[in-house]
């Protein structure tokens, strides 16, 4: 039998949800603890939901129109309709796809920034970083372009100030 097996699928792109980084102690090559806080703002496992109880299930019925051997299989169409199995499998089945950012986000420190508009930490006298871990909002698309920009971007600065100082 011909059937639709749903194992991935598209995390909200604008999540509220917050996660936490935590040093463990002053040794810089200790790992941190890091905690992605997926789904812990309910809008976001809302949000999920929506996209399995719409987009999910709307395509296999449009598939299943054209052709009824095409049935969803996982998550099953029960499940679907069925609020506590749908968190369920959701979060047995939720993952992150490789575009971490903003960990040190550009933004004011009273608003839980770590760096400023021009990649300086706050409050650490030159330290400047100038990676994806600085994007102050989650970008729509992938996170390698925005990182290239970041370098570039910073890499003149810092070029445009010693030039500036030199003078
Ligand atoms: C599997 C995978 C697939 C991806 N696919 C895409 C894609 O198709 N398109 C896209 O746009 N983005 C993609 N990304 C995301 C993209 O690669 C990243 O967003 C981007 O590389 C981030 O750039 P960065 O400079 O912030 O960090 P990184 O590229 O991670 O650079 C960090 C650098 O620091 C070095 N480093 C770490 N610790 C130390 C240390 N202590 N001392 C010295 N050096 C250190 C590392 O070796 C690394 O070279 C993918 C990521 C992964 C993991």
């Amino acid at each position: 039998m011909d059937s639709i097996i749903c194992e991935e699928f598209r995390k909200p792109i604008k999540p509220k949800s917050r996660g936490s980084i935590k040093f463990q102690n002053n040794d810089p090559l200790k790992i941190v603890l890091a905690n992605e806080g997926f789904l812990q703002d309910p809008d976001d496992l809302e949000s999920v939901k929506n996209i399995f109880k719409v987009y999910i299930k709307g395509i296999a019925e449009q598939l299943a129109a054209i052709d009824p051997k095409y049935q969803l299989v996982t998550p099953s169409v029960s499940q679907i309709d069925d609020d506590e199995q749908l968190e369920e499998y959701i979060k047995q089945n939720f993952g992150h796809n490789h575009h971490q950012q903003s960990s040190l986000r550009m933004a004011p420190l009273n608003k839980g920034g770590v760096v400023d508009s021009k990649g300086r930490v706050h409050g650490v006298k030159n330290l400047i970083v100038a990676d994806a871990s600085i994007i102050p909002f989650t970008v729509d698309g992938n996170t390698g372009a925005p990182a290239f920009m970041i370098g570039l971007t910073i890499a003149n600065q810092i070029i445009e100030s010693s030039i500036g100082s030199s003078k």
